[in-house]
């Protein structure tokens, strides 16, 4: 029986290779027919026998180029039409266009084959990509996905490019971005005082200088890393100091798997992460025998590491033949402080000029910019911590239809969201809204997004937080139209129920434990314990209140949040431990400033109450001396982790028991233990670790009696205290023994840079 059929492939199917893919299986098959991209995604039309139909239909969804991502087929019975052969169609317009843009990859398998054989014409092209490697996000201008809606639209292909370019049968079938030592972008090294170098030479003289100990700006894929070596200590303080970046952990480029695994611990799913096309930043326990430079991540227990993801990142590590430069670099983005990533050249040379002795730069444009992703691995699954290259502008398929909406995040490591329809985009990480920069490429990436998905919001959605840059962003672009506020916790519960496709039928535990987020009653939340749909939640459980005096003073300074809980506490200042010494925390405070401190929590003078997480941690890291001081976000909590990582669990015991009420649970009693402990002569590793199990017990304790008082089987834990993986791994065991089904982040942080996806839901729904 021969028949034909026409298939709507939906998903992630512009710039993968898919036309090809189809056109090579369906003439293997004998089939005749068409394949065309729409603006809904790929239309292929197809006339042969039923079985080869049957047959083609299986493979679209079991042998799909990897880069695709297959949401649904939808199949029709046509009327047939004979004809001989397969056409691949040009692509056609259409007004609003629907097909999913791909994510930036790193370079194949086979690309770097060719990249390495002195007999291929690409051999040394540092821009060597295929249909299925490459840029595709940042340098895409539009859709639908086409050379001339690309950066690359300013490069006209050569003959030998443009023959791989239009066989249907070569591995470069309209690989947008090809282009060769003839007719692609080139390579340029500009150093101060010195004559400009391009090419090869260019690499080999950046290789050089970055041995020699120099810091060179390298443009990629997403903008301007700033690198040098990573095991030259006094490269990478300079670069520190140049930065004025403080503590703050840079990640390191390896140059292959052999050498990251002498630097870190890595198990099997994060050595796929590593090498994988995505090729994130992947957090990993260090070796204590690292060869890295003290200065790489000071204090920290974890390297982020990631491996070469462009051709230019190879060479600059070298091939056979070239002189050896370091095996691991320093490679961070090209930024002063918290400002938004550089990527165009001229504001390179001018904003990086007193941070690089060197740019190390192509001329093949940057449409929008993308910071590295981060990522951790927690028994086994993928934790987000930042989603970026790679990952943006994926969907997220959602569990029902929504209203076209704009979210627009936290200030917070910043994202926004558009969604339509079942999907939601969540835009790169775009940074903290506290400067003008950084709100002013949130605007940028905005727009992108709206470009590359097609939806033109009806609404918008901001925190609840009167005071976000965000909110006020929402605010001035609402243009009449409607701005929802979404309660910050609620948000939170909402994106990880989203995350795992709840429609919201049922109502969920929410356990959302973070910094610092809005409250209803104006207090700063964010140990809260929510019952919670997406229309709408109640707050069964939070954190005793403590005072939080003079809002920002408290954050970066912990000694101070340990002060006002041990005075909440009713524990005196002026305990004394074995030796005649004070407490810590106590010793960290000038004493002019607890003079001032101790009137403020006496007369709550300048003080907000917080039922904050993220601050108790803070808190309990300056009692055990771990940090007094944190110049950046969750700093203290994340030096406090290392500390009772050495820790084995069971000696950690039960952990310290947190006083609960009905509806308020108090950290007094943690207080006093750890005082206790401290008295005691206990080693602090013991008590971070007995602290950390203290507050994975209270998370099944708060779950098991939301649930007795009528609650249900399913408790989502959110907000950015979870990316403590001591916390979350024990959170989850002691959760499950209660047979509770445990929902957390994997594709999305559960910090704020996934908040926006939660905003949409809840606007949806309400
Ligand atoms: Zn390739
Ligand atoms: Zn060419």
């Amino acid at each position: 029986m021969s028949e034909r059929r026409r298939f709507a492939v939906h998903g992630v199917v512009q710039g993968v290779g898919f036309r090809p893919f189809v056109y090579v299986t369906a003439t293997a098959l004998g089939l005749t027919g068409s394949v065309a991209n729409d603006a809904e995604g790929v239309i292929i039309e197809v006339e042969g026998a039923d079985a080869a139909l049957d047959e083609l239909a299986r493979r679209l969804h079991a042998d799909a180029p990897p880069l695709a991502t297959v949401t649904s087929v939808d199949s029709e019975s046509i009327e047939g039409c004979g004809g001989t052969g397969f056409v691949i169609g040009a692509t056609q317009g259409g007004d609003r266009a629907r097909t999913l843009a791909s994510p930036d990859v790193a370079t194949c398998a086979d690309c770097l084959r060719e990249l390495v054989d002195p007999g291929d014409r690409r051999y040394r092209h540092p821009f060597i990509t295929c249909t299925n490697c490459g840029p595709r996000f940042t340098i895409m201008t539009a859709l639908p996905y086409d050379r001339a809606t690309t950066t690359m639209a300013g490069f006209p292909m050569c003959p030998a490019c443009r023959r791989e370019y239009d066989n249907p049968r070569d591995r470069r079938f309209h690989a947008q971005p090809i282009g060769c030592h003839d007719c692609g972008p080139h390579l340029e090294l500009i150093t101060p005082g010195a004559e400009s170098v391009t090419g090869q030479l260019a690499v080999n003289a950046t290789r050089m200088a970055l041995r020699d100990g120099a810091i060179v700006a390298v443009k990629g894929i997403g903008g301007y890393h700033l690198a040098c070596d990573a095991g030259n200590e006094q490269a990478v303080a300079e670069l520190r100091t140049r930065k004025r970046r403080g503590d703050k952990p840079f990640a390191v480029m390896v140059v292959d798997l052999a050498t990251a695994d002498e630097l870190v611990h890595i198990d099997d799913a994060e050595r796929t992460l590593l090498g994988g096309a995505r090729r994130p930043i992947v957090l990993l326990a260090r070796r204590p025998s690292a060869a890295i430079a003290e200065s790489v991540a000071p204090g920290n227990p974890d390297l982020g590491v990631m491996l070469p993801y462009t051709p230019m990142h190879t060479l600059l590590f070298g091939i056979d033949g070239d002189e050896q430069g370091p095996r691991a670099l320093v490679m961070t983005s090209g930024n002063l402080g918290g400002e938004p990533i550089v990527y165009d050249d001229a504001e390179a040379l001018h904003r990086l000029g007193a941070l690089a002795d060197g740019w190390l730069r192509h001329d093949r444009p940057i449409e929008v910019p993308c910071d590295d992703s981060v990522v951790r691995v927690v028994d086994g699954a993928e934790l987000a911590v930042r989603r970026s290259r790679g990952y943006a502008p994926l969907p997220v398929a959602l569990p029902f239809a929504v209203p076209s909406t704009l979210a627009v995040g936290a200030d917070l490591k910043s994202t926004c969201c558009v969604a339509e329809g079942r999907y939601a985009w969540l835009s790169q990480h775009v940074g903290d809204m506290d400067d003008l920069a950084t709100v002013q490429a949130f605007g940028a990436a905005e727009k992108h997004l709206e470009l590359l998905t097609g939806v033109v919001p009806d609404q918008l959605v901001a925190d609840a937080h009167p005071g976000y840059h965000s909110s006020a962003w929402a605010r001035a672009h609402a243009a009449g139209r409607l701005v929802h506020t979404v309660q910050h916790h609620h948000a939170h519960v909402a994106a990880v129920m989203a995350e795992h496709g709840l429609d919201g039928t049922a109502p969920v535990i929410g356990i959302s434990f973070d910094g610092t987020g809005y409250g209803d009653d104006g207090a700063v939340w964010g140990g809260e314990v929510l019952l919670a749909d997406y229309k709408d939640f109640r707050r069964v459980a939070h954190l005793a209140y403590v005072p939080l005096a003079g809002g920002d003073a408290s954050v970066l300074r912990p000694y101070r949040m340990a002060l006002a809980h041990l005075r909440a506490a009713g524990v005196n200042w002026d305990t004394a431990l074995p030796g005649d010494t004070t407490l810590a925390s106590v010793a960290a405070c000038p004493p002019a400033e607890r003079d001032v401190l101790a009137h403020q929590l006496d007369t709550g003078f300048g003080c907000v109450p917080t039922s904050s997480m993220g601050r108790l941690f803070d808190a309990v890291a300056s009692l055990l001396g771990v940090r007094h001081a944190v110049d950046y976000e969750a700093q203290a909590a994340i030096e406090l982790e290392g500390l009772a990582r050495g820790i084995n669990s069971s000696d950690g015991g039960s952990g310290y028991g947190f006083d609960c009420a009905a509806d308020v649970f108090d950290a007094a009693s943690v207080i006093r233990s750890i005082v206790a402990d401290l008295s005691a002569g206990v080693d602090t590793a013991t008590i971070a670790a007995r602290f950390h199990a203290g507050v994975a017990r209270l998370v099944g304790e708060l779950a098991g009696r939301a649930r007795a008082d009528g609650g249900p089987d399913t408790v989502v834990l959110s907000g950015g205290v979870f990316q403590n993986v001591v916390l979350l791994r024990a959170a989850r065991h002691a959760l499950r023994e209660q047979g509770f089904t445990v929902l957390v982040p994997t594709q999305l942080p559960p910090n704020d840079g996934g908040l926006a996806l939660g905003q949409v839901l809840i606007a949806a729904a309400g």
